[in-house]
C-alpha cells in the first residue's frame, strides 16, 4: 500500500497540465511508501511521447533528499494523449525499480487518471495507492 496526499496529487496533475503537449516528469519523496514532498523536474526528451529528467537537476535533487534522509518514493510522468498505464518503453524503464512508477493518463479531456506500478521479477504490476485527504 502506497500513500500519497491529495495535495501532492493535485500538484502532479497541475504539472501534467502545464507541460502539455509534452510529458512531465518529477519525483515524490518521503519515507518508505509514504510520499511527503513533491519535486518537479525538467523533461529534456525530444518529442511528445517520452520523458527524460534533466540529469543535473536529478542528481542535485537526489543529493538533497539523501541529506534530508528522505527516500525517492515515486517517479511520475504523464501521457498527454494516453492512458494511465505503462507504454512498452515504460515497461523497460527500470532505472529505479524500488520506486513507484506513477503515470498520469490525460487521454480523456478534463479527466485525469493516475496509476502506480512496480517492476517485479520482469513484469510490471499495478499497485494499490491510498490518496489521503
Ligand atoms: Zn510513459
Amino acid at each position: 500500500m502506497w500513500i500519497i496526499s491529495r495535495s501532492l496529487v493535485n500538484k502532479i496533475f497541475a504539472h501534467a497540465q502545464r507541460s502539455l503537449p509534452r510529458e512531465c516528469v518529477g519525483v515524490l519523496a518521503g519515507q518508505g511508501r509514504e510520499a511527503v514532498s513533491w519535486h518537479p523536474l525538467t523533461n529534456i526528451a525530444q518529442g511528445e511521447t517520452t520523458f527524460l529528467a534533466d540529469p543535473t537537476e536529478q542528481i542535485q535533487l537526489f543529493k538533497k533528499l539523501r541529506a534530508q534522509d528522505l527516500d525517492v518514493v515515486a517517479i511520475y510522468h504523464s501521457h498527454p494523449k494516453g492512458a494511465a498505464f505503462p507504454s512498452p518503453l515504460d515497461q523497460e524503464w527500470i532505472a529505479y525499480p524500488e520506486a513507484l512508477m506513477l503515470i498520469v493518463g490525460m487521454e480523456t479531456e478534463g479527466r485525469l487518471e493516475m496509476n502506480g506500478f512496480i517492476h517485479s521479477a520482469g513484469v510490471v504490476k499495478q499497485q494499490e495507492i491510498t490518496i489521503r485527504e
